[in-house]
């Protein structure tokens, strides 16, 4: 069941990111794609993390009792400040949540569409950077839990975003920012308890995508709306597919979606006679 379902692509970074698309039992090099025909194609489906389907999900990609009951959709999920693991306070599930919070989490800011703070945990730092169309980014601390990266967020968003403005991110590559210089200027604004997590190292990640065209007028393209999506793969860009016609795709926000994905080269005039 899940090796039909959508799910976000796999990223790797190299000069320009790799992303593999695993469906179907297949795992495909999406940038060979791009120039060629693409077609996802919606059952009308979706599957919960929990094996139940249905015709929509009740919200952020769970079914009802998911959305209620899972540790995965619990508030401090959304707004890491919120917690209490580390203080032995349950939320939905110490045992999970201890194993989720209590460990090494970082702080970073990236250039996407401007600059935004956010936190990751362990080693997602740079897939995080690329999932979220990120072009440059850095990191600012090292915590022991998800809740003190969590603070150093709260007292860094008054400065800088912590959300990425996804049509930006989409219109095309922004204009580069000294990092490292920004890190040392926020740094003054961590709290003073939490100072000590600063990381001393300020290499900068440079990414870049392959996008062969933005779009010039984003039109937001979505399978409940739309359950037949087809067209020239011009690029990808966070988890983006840049279509023709101004069309993206956000294949993340589709996770759970049963779907047949299937590609074909473009008919070229020119190579018939
Ligand atoms: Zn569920």
């Amino acid at each position: 069941m899940m090796k039909d379902t959508l799910k976000k692509m796999d990223t790797n970074l190299q000069n320009v990111v790799q992303y593999r698309l695993d469906i179907h039992g297949e795992n495909i090099l999406m940038n060979d794609l791009i120039g060629k025909q693409i077609k996802i194609e919606w059952s009308g489906v979706v599957i919960c993390g929990c094996g139940k389907k249905m015709k929509k999900f009740y919200r952020s990609g769970f079914c009802y009792e998911c959305f209620y009951d899972s540790p995965l959709a619990s508030q401090s999920i959304f707004k890491p400040e919120l917690c209490t693991a580390h203080l032995g306070i349950e939320e939905r599930d110490l045992e999970w949540e201890k194993n989720f919070q209590l460990a090494p989490h970082y702080v970073y800011l990236a250039n996407s569409s401007g600059i935004k703070v956010g936190i990751t945990r362990g080693s997602q730092g740079v897939i995080r950077w690329m999932d979220q169309g990120a072009s440059q980014a850095i990191l600012l601390a090292e915590v022991p839990n998800r809740r003190f990266s969590g603070d150093i967020e709260v007292s860094l968003k008054r400065f800088v975003a912590d959300v990425t403005n996804w049509r930006k991110m989409l219109s095309g590559n922004p204009e580069p920012v000294d990092l490292a210089q920004l890190k040392e200027e926020l740094s003054a604004h961590v709290p003073e308890e939490l100072q000590q997590y600063i990381l001393p190292n300020n290499t900068v990640t440079e990414i870049k995508y392959p996008v062969t065209q933005y779009p010039k007028k984003i039109k937001s393209v979505k399978l409940e709306r739309t359950p037949i999506i087809e067209g020239t793969l011009l690029g990808i860009k966070g988890q983006y597919l840049l279509l023709d016609d101004d069309r993206v795709f956000n294949i993340r926000s589709h996770e759970g979606f049963i779907s047949t994905f299937s590609h074909q080269e473009i008919a070229q005039q020119g190579l018939l006679f």
